[in-house]
């Protein structure tokens, strides 16, 4: 870090003063090159935002990250760029599983909540028909209806049918 703050200081062409050229962005700073106008690179990596850069740069290199904004539309630059740039993060943060790490683990955590959800509809199902085993049953005799609650959902059924 120490030779290349030293190398762009002596490199140092202005921009900083009123009325100077305009700052490069993270890109062209980081990349030690002219920030000419209409690069590919500067809407979406401002110079005070360094950090960014430099990690997709670190993880797919600058030329394939300006190929593949090229390639597409406008509208859609400013989205793959923050994809880029959190797949990035997530590869320096984990180099084995990069953004997959996260993916599988919310894959888990909606597998897990989908059985949750099922076996959640599979009991209320279960209350529905014991509620409705237990109203029918109730209405032979209110003195038993206290312990018919308690009863299994078979042993209501069972009653039901028989006082049909
Ligand atoms: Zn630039």
């Amino acid at each position: 870090m120490g030779r290349e703050e030293r190398e762009a200081g002596s490199r140092k062409q202005g921009g900083s003063g009123a009325g100077g050229p305009a700052s490069p962005c993270a890109a062209c700073k980081l990349l030690r090159r002219r920030c000419a106008q209409g690069c590919i690179f500067a809407p979406y990596f401002p110079a005070d935002e360094p950090q960014k850069f430099a990690t997709v740069h670190k993880v797919f290199g600058a030329s394939n990250v300006s190929k593949l904004l090229q390639e597409l539309p406008m509208g859609h630059r400013s989205d793959a760029v923050s994809s880029l740039v959190y797949e990035a993060m997530a590869r320096v943060r984990d180099p084995v599983y990069g953004c997959v790490a996260a993916i599988s683990s919310l894959q888990r955590h909606i597998q897990l909540l989908q059985s949750q959800l099922a076996f959640a509809q599979a009991e209320l199902v279960r209350l529905h028909l014991h509620h409705a085993a237990a109203s029918h049953a109730v209405t032979d005799t209110a003195a038993d209806a206290d312990g018919k609650m308690m009863l299994s959902l078979d042993v209501l059924l069972d009653h039901a049918l028989w006082s049909c």
